[in-house]
This record gives structure tokens, C-alpha cells and sequence, in this order.
């Protein structure tokens, strides 16, 4: 019989030095830990909680600079009314993220750290540019969360890393928005996307758009954005940016749907999330 232990750090360096040993894992809510355990995809047998750890708890402002420690429950950060308002791209895909009692218990970092390709806060904090706070037993640094996923269920963290914080930037005057197709209320997305723009002058001066469960990450269009900035967010553009997509997605068939379905509706989801993101821009949001 394996004996499993479960160890409960209360501080970062306690859990970077229990976590950094043989065998060990890092567990936050363990929603997406538990369930491989129990499926076999992970026999770790050494789990080390991060729940206790203070330096991951707590959302912290400075001025319009935002820091989520990678410990906070999701339902924290979507019953944030600042966050609500000033990134509400990521408050819309975690009111979408699984029911509440896991909302309850998965926290942000263990949404980013399983780096499933479907991981539903993922576009949203990608059309946010945020960075990653990754520290390890010699110290922290600091990485794009675009350069943050390597693929499915892989990033950048060394053995015995961790993720301690997200790092955002409030854009005062964009609008932002987030898009999901699930089969049902609480799956996995099918395809998912985020939208960001600012709007001067009728023309759009900065844009931002991410897709999800499309391709081996989460996925910054950089292409998508070319064609948006610089230009006026009409329909002719919007065209433009949605024809765009297709080539800059490489989705599977999976249990949840095909290939050639989520091709058909990716660009659907970004061009929604492109209206919702410039009526909100503008002003002309509901
Ligand atoms: C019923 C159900 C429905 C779900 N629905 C959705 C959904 O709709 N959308 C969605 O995106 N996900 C969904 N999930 C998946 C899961 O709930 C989320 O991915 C959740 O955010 C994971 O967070 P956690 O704290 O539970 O992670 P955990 O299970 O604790 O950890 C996940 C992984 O990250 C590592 N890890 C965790 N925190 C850190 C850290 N700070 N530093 C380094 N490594 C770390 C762990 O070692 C593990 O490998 C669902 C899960 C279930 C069971």
C-alpha cells in the first residue's frame, strides 16, 4: 500500500522548500489534481497545499496595477467588483468556469499551472497581458503569460517552481469581453475567446485577442490585431479580422467536437467578442 502525504506550508519559502523535494506536488483546490489522481494520470503520492501559504492569498491594488495571488479561490476574484469592472473579460470566463462549488476551491494559479489548451481564464488574461510571478528557492522572476505555456499540460516552471502571483494592468479606457461554446453548462470549452480594444476617434488604437481549446495553448492573434489597429472597428474590418483567424488556429477533433466544428466556430467567437469588446470601448454597451 502507498502511503500518500499531504503536507501544509504557511510560507512561500517553506513551500518552496518542501515542494522542491523528490516526488513532491504542488496541490491549490486540487479540482484538476484530484481528478487525475483518481484516473491514474498522476500518482503523486507527496502533495504539498499551497492554501495555507500566505504570500499567495490576496488581490492587492496599487493604483491601477493589480496583483492575484495564485492561491485565491476563483469565486474571490469573479465577486471582486474592481476586477468586475476593470477586466471584465476575465470576471466573464470565470463566472463561466466550472459550477460554484468548484469555483469555490480551483484558484487561478492551478488554472494556469495544469495549462490545459481549453483553460478558460487563459485568453482573457492573455488579451490582458499579464505576467507571470514565478519564484523558486533562489528567487523570483517575472514572465509574459504568453511565453508562459510550452503545451498541452506543459509551461515554463522548473520542478519545485511556483506561481505566486498574476500581474495585470487596468486599461482605463478599453473594452474588454470573453466568449465560450461548451456542449453543456459545465464542460470544458469547445472554443473559447477574449477581446480587448480602445477606441479613439473612431479608430482603433490598440486591440488584443486571444482564443482558447483551438491550438496546443492558449493563443495570442497577433495577425487579428494587425488588421484591427490603426483601422476604423466597422464592419468591413470586423470581416477582415474574423476571415483572419482560420489560418492562425490548428484545433483537433476531440470527445467534445471536431476539428472542422471548432474552425467553424472560432472565428464566430472572436468576431463576438470583438462587438462586445468596442460597444463597451464606445460606450454603446447595453
Ligand atoms: C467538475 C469540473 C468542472 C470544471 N470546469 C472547468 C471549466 O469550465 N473551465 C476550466 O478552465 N476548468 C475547469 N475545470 C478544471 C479546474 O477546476 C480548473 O483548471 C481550476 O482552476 C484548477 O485550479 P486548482 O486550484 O483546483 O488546481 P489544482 O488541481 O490544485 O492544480 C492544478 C495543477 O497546477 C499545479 N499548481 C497549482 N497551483 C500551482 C502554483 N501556484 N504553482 C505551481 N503549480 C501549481 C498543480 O501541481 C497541478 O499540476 C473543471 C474541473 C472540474 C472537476
Amino acid at each position: 500500500m502507498t502511503t500518500l502525504t499531504y503536507q501544509r506550508p504557511t510560507s512561500l519559502r517553506e513551500a518552496l522548500e518542501t515542494g522542491g523535494s523528490d516526488g513532491a506536488r504542488f496541490v491549490s483546490g486540487g479540482t484538476d489534481l484530484m481528478v487525475q489522481r483518481r484516473s491514474g494520470r498522476s500518482g503523486t503520492e507527496n502533495l504539498v497545499s499551497l492554501r495555507r501559504v500566505e504570500e499567495l492569498a490576496g488581490i492587492d491594488w496599487k493604483n491601477d496595477q493589480l496583483r492575484i495571488g495564485a492561491a485565491v479561490p476563483l469565486a474571490g476574484i469573479g465577486a471582486d467588483q474592481r476586477i468586475a469592472r476593470d477586466f471584465p473579460a476575465l470576471a466573464q470566463a470565470i463566472a463561466a468556469l466550472g459550477s460554484v462549488q468548484i469555483r469555490n476551491v480551483a484558484t487561478l494559479g492551478g488554472n494556469l499551472c495544469n495549462a490545459s489548451p481549453a483553460a478558460d481564464t487563459a485568453p482573457a488574461l492573455l488579451a490582458y497581458e499579464a505576467r507571470i510571478e514565478i519564484a523558486n528557492t533562489g528567487g523570483t522572476r517575472t514572465v509574459g503569460l504568453d511565453e508562459f505555456f510550452t503545451g498541452p499540460g506543459s509551461t515554463v516552471l522548473q520542478p519545485g517552481e511556483l506561481l505566486t502571483a498574476i500581474l495585470l494592468d487596468a486599461r482605463q479606457s478599453a473594452g474588454s469581453a470573453f466568449m465560450r461554446l461548451g456542449r453543456v453548462r459545465m464542460d470544458l470549452a469547445i472554443a473559447s475567446a477574449a477581446a480587448l480594444v480602445e477606441i479613439e476617434d473612431n479608430r482603433c488604437t490598440h486591440a488584443r485577442v486571444a482564443v482558447g481549446a483551438v491550438a496546443p495553448t492558449p493563443l495570442r492573434l497577433s495577425a487579428v490585431e494587425e488588421i484591427l489597429e490603426g483601422k476604423a472597428p466597422d464592419g468591413p474590418t470586423l470581416a477582415k479580422a474574423q476571415a483572419a483567424v482560420d489560418a492562425l488556429i490548428s484545433p483537433i477533433s476531440d470527445l467534445r467536437a471536431s476539428a472542422r466544428h471548432r474552425r467553424r466556430i472560432t472565428p464566430v467567437l472572436v468576431a463576438r467578442a470583438l462587438e462586445a469588446a468596442i460597444s463597451m470601448a464606445t460606450g454603446d454597451a447595453q
